[in-house]
């Protein structure tokens, strides 16, 4: 197992899928986590799962701009070093048509995807570049890389996302601070059913006939990322089902 022994670990969107499944891979390599998300009641079980593991819980709406400058800003002492942030929180809505979508769906992705994740990074950041020490992961997406039909804006949204990263490495040049975009094709979570409102079929429909992507996974490259030598940066790592190979090529099995 890769060693993060007394790393303090930031991870935003901790309380479900790839977020949680980061919290049980990075704790069981020593980290001391930071967990944010709205849902306080998932982020309190995860917690009490962990019980081994200093964990600090913050229900937090990444949106919120005055809130997450506030929470983050005065994290208790022996939580104010962030030596890793995962920017995880994010989701999509709706997979309308852009002439026939909700406007709603739009602010909700667009508020979370990019200005939410530009919120946090901006108040945890210089506090590394401070330090000399520290490594941004970024959850973007195939969706960022190739757009999909009613994909238009939340494929917008993880373009940005990866816009930003390249451009966060950009400006960290002659810092020590790491920056990784992880971009997944199909994981299986709860994606799905955000996306379509809670209609439990139709989201299942996404993964029917393959085999997807776990959020397993997921963590388990974001730690090979986050476990490198000091001197090697991971920028992107585009990653999909073998069952897939476009944001619109899968093969399915019935
Ligand atoms: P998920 O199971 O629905 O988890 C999403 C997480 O984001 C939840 O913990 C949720 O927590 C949090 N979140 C959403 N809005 C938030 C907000 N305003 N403030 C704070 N936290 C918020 O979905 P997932 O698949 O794990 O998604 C995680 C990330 O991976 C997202 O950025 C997603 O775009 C990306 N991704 C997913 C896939 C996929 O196929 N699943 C593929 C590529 C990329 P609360 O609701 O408790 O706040």
């Amino acid at each position: 197992m890769f060693s993060l022994q007394d790393q303090t670990i930031l991870i935003t969107g901790a309380s479900a899928g790839i977020g949680a499944a980061c919290a049980r891979l990075l704790a069981q390599a020593g980290g001391r986590l930071i967990l944010t998300a709205r849902r306080t009641d998932r982020l309190e079980a995860l917690a009490a799962e962990l019980e081994q593991t200093p964990c600090h819980l913050l229900t937090l709406d990444v949106r919120d701009k005055a809130q997450v400058a506030e929470a983050l800003g005065r994290l208790p002492a022996p939580w104010q070093t962030v030596d890793i942030l995962i920017n995880n929180a994010g989701l999509s809505r709706g997979m309308n048509k852009l002439q026939e979508g909700e406007v709603t769906d739009w602010d909700e992705m667009i508020d979370t995807n990019i200005k939410g994740l530009l919120y946090v990074t901006r108040a945890i950041v210089p506090g590394m570049v401070t330090r000399g020490r520290g490594h941004v992961v970024n959850l973007g997406s195939l969706a960022g890389h190739q757009t999909y039909p009613g994909g238009n804006v939340y494929c917008a949204s993880k373009a940005a996302v990866r816009a930003i990263s390249e451009g966060l490495k950009q400006d960290l040049l002659g810092t020590p601070i790491r920056v990784t975009s992880v971009d997944p094709g199909l994981v299986e979570t709860d994606f799905s059913r955000v996306r379509f409102k809670g209609d439990e079929a139709r989201a299942a429909k996404v993964y029917q006939g393959l085999t997807p992507l776990t959020a397993e996974d997921i963590a388990e490259v974001i730690l090979y990322c986050v476990t490198r030598p000091a001197h090697m940066n991971i920028n992107e790592i585009l990653l999909m089902p073998t069952a897939q190979s476009g944001s619109t090529l899968v093969h399915r099995q019935y």
